[in-house]
């Protein structure tokens, strides 16, 4: 008899958690596992922006997708997704085409400019292995350039970073942390160097306990980086960003890297797959289907859910998607073996912290506000949890994080 099969697509958070859960619950002759991924490793998201500083090795953020799926129960694709069809019941990627039984979408985010003239040319974006290399080299060719060069440019030595949410924030921290030791290494004025955090809204990490705002602005502010706050960016050139500081007025500030940080907007692939979405994210139903698809999951920064109790949607963070790929693969066996009571998905936030640099962070855990190296700590804890729950104690001891205090 034919085996139902269920292919997954993206090896980040969601979709992994979602692999390493089915691989361990279904036997071989229960169902096909196909796992679809556009590289053969898979990389810490929320580790990107210590690579994209170069605070952290690039390869430390990254691991094969090997090590952690069973490959006589999973066959593994290397392949962009490109389209999927839904009627059909199948997923058109680089390498051809992959039917489905039950699908899982877990693609992921990508950056959001607003429509935002001249991001996509001249701004870089945390996005992935490739870009994190590509920001850390660049802000180093600058440095280098500036020694080099006979008519010393300032406004190269400036980094202009567009979103004081949580990933500018964090990336902030760790150029904090970088810029001193890059002054070291090329011999350069640290009093030349200029880190501007640009930001539309009146305050930075918004819904954020004000008591631990202040403590980050502060500890960012003391490492010199400067805060342009409730200054939308309108513009960004190759070599200056435009901040609007008011209804008529404007200013240019010139810089040699702009960083864009402020904001996610789904994977294209499911606006061209039309499957009903908002911004490239499908609003799932609890079950995490995605409405008026019974065989198509959707977790991760791809979906969409609403907090209830604040009528806003949930951010979209690893957290959820870990804990959605759990869910996901329950219901999936539980389909498979017949059963249409399927489990619903509520987001367990046990709390959320942010990296001040690696020695910093301020956090909420469990209800508790934390700062400084007791945050820190914990950061790291939650670091190398994620690392457990899809590669157990062996991932954990190859790319955990040891360095506590
Ligand atoms: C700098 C930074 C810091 C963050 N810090 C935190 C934090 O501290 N805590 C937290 O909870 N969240 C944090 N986040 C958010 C978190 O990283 C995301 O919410 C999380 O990665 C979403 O998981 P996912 O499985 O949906 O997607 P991802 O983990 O991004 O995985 C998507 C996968 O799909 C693959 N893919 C994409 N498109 C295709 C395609 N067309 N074909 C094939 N493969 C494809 C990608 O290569 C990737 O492997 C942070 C994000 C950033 C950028």
């Amino acid at each position: 008899m034919r085996k139902p099969k269920i292919v997954v697509l993206g090896a980040g958070y969601g979709g992994l958690m979602t692999v390493t859960r089915l691989q361990k619950q279904l036997s071989h002759d229960e169902a096909d596992i196909v796992l679809i991924n556009k590289n053969d490793y898979h990389y810490e998201t929320t580790w990107l922006h210590e690579a994209s500083a170069g605070t952290l090795h690039h390869d430390k953020v990254r691991y094969d997708i090997s090590d952690v799926i069973n490959r006589s129960k999973v066959d593994f694709v290397q392949a962009t997704v490109e389209d999927i069809k839904t009627e059909e019941k199948k997923v058109i990627t680089s390498a051809g085409e992959v039917e489905f039984d039950y699908l899982v979408i877990a693609l992921g985010a990508v950056s959001e400019t607003f429509g935002i003239q001249g991001l996509h040319e001249h701004a870089f974006m945390i996005a992935n292995i490739n870009s994190a290399r590509q920001i850390r080299e660049h802000i180093e060719y600058q440095f280098a350039t500036y020694k080099n060069e006979e008519e010393k440019k300032d406004e190269r030595l400036t980094i202009i970073v567009g979103g004081a949410g949580f990933t500018g924030i964090e990336f902030l921290g760790e150029l904090g942390n970088r810029v001193p030791e890059l002054c070291k290494e090329y011999d350069v004025d640290p009093k030349k160097v200029r880190i501007v955090c640009v930001e539309a809204a009146p305050m930075i990490l918004p819904g954020f306990d004000p008591e631990l705002v202040k403590y980050a602005r502060a500890k960012l502010e003391k490492k010199g980086i400067e805060f342009s706050i409730g200054t939308p960016l309108k513009e960004a050139k190759a070599d200056s960003v435009i901040i609007s500081k008011g209804e008529e007025e404007v200013e240019e500030i010139k810089a040699g890297t702009i960083v864009w940080a402020a904001g996610v907007r789904g994977n294209p692939v499911i606006e061209k797959s039309g499957i009903e979405n908002m911004r490239a994210r499908v609003k799932v139903e609890k079950d995490l289907r995605a409405p008026g698809h019974d065989n198509i999951f959707v977790i991760g920064d791809s979906s969409l859910m609403i907090n209830e109790e604040i009528n806003r949607p949930y951010p979209p963070t690893a957290q959820i998607a870990m804990q959605q790929g759990e869910v996901c693969a329950k219901n999936i066996i539980s389909l498979l073996k017949g059963n249409e009571e399927l489990a619903t998905f509520t987001p367990d936030i046990k709390g959320t912290v942010c990296s001040l640099g690696e020695d910093d962070a301020i956090g909420l855990v469990y209800g508790k506000k934390l700062m400084g190296s007791k945050a820190s700590f914990m950061k790291k804890v939650v670091d190398n949890r994620a690392l457990h729950m899809i590669g157990g104690t062996s991932l954990v001891f190859k790319k955990g994080k040891f360095k506590f205090f």
